[in-house]
């Protein structure tokens, strides 16, 4: 697997012949048509290994998977017309088939797909569940572009490692709890705030409102001004992602949960008390105080 990198668009890829294997995410199940009949997809990440050896190579063909408008003519044409397509690892003169042995880890996603006229492969067509299985090589390339969707969906692909570094992840919960920090990683473990490489007021911001909660010792009721509170803890979740834009930043809200646990008890209940800081909605400076409640 060597001279392999990874592109996020067609126009990145060579114009010269070679092999490629495409990512692409269904985001919902579909009936796909093989050769040897029908079956399901379920929603995920999914990986196919291809050829280009025709006029305008890699790059024309990268851009005709990435066009979700055309007539279909391969079994792969069902997905790239459904599904997002993450990007691809191409390789100047490689083979399909050597690419897909590569994959070997990884699961076969259906049988034959991709693959009735190829006498070595039971298919082109595999999951990817886990970016740990992937190949040192596909890693690296893909960890160096170290930017956009297929970057921030790579590291989403990672199972939470308990003992991961925030820094490790780029991903960070907000959260108060009883004697904890207030910052939590993607296993769900409550890590130290010195790992959270944000300035020291911003630290002392979340140490206050951290400790207001301790001293609320109230596991039945509801803190006096809980509303506030949880105001506060959001503002301080869009300072953390205003400064580390890049990161994944999930904030959870004690006030939309308290309402979400007596809801519950009737039996209409939404669970949007856990939700992903976006920066687009809320363009706020790390200096920002806490905003009256809206809802
Ligand atoms: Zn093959």
């Amino acid at each position: 697997m060597k001279n392999i990198h990874f592109v996020e668009d067609a126009s990145q890829a060579p114009i010269a012949p070679g092999a490629y294997i495409l990512w692409l995410r269904l985001d919902a199940s579909r009936l796909v048509t093989t050769g040897v009949g029908q079956a399901i997809l379920y929603p995920g990440d999914y990986l196919y290994c291809g050829s280009a050896y025709g006029p305008g190579g890699l790059r024309g063909r990268l851009a005709r998977h990435m066009r979700r408008e055309k007539r279909p003519h391969w079994h792969i044409d069902q997905l790239t017309a459904a599904g997002v397509l993450r990007g691809a690892w191409v390789k100047e003169g490689g083979d399909e088939c050597v690419l897909n042995a590569a994959l070997g880890a990884l699961p076969i996603a259906l049988e034959r797909f991709g693959s009735s006229d190829c006498p070595r492969c039971p298919s082109h067509l595999r999951r990817l569940d886990d970016a740990a299985s992937l190949p040192e090589t596909m890693r690296r390339s893909i960890e160096a572009i170290g930017a956009g969707v297929a970057w921030r969906a790579y590291r989403l692909l990672h199972k939470p490692d308990p003992d991961a570094s925030l820094m490790d992840e780029c991903w960070v919960r907000i959260m108060s709890d009883y004697s904890c920090d207030g910052v939590w990683n993607r296993a769900g473990c409550s890590v130290e705030l010195e790992e959270l490489p944000v300035e020291e007021a911003l630290r002392d911001r979340i140490r206050l409102w951290r400790a207001h909660y301790d001293a609320h010792d109230d596991t039945e009721g509801d803190m006096p001004d809980l509303e506030d509170f949880a105001e506060e803890g959001k503002a301080i979740a869009e300072a953390v992602k205003g400064r580390l834009p890049e990161w994944t930043v999930v904030y959870f809200d004690d006030a939309k949960h308290r309402r979400y646990l007596k809801a519950r008890r009737y039996g209409k209940a939404a669970r949007d008390f856990e939700y992903e800081i976006s920066l687009q909605e809320n363009p706020l400076s790390p200096d920002a105080g806490s905003s009256p409640t809206s809802d």
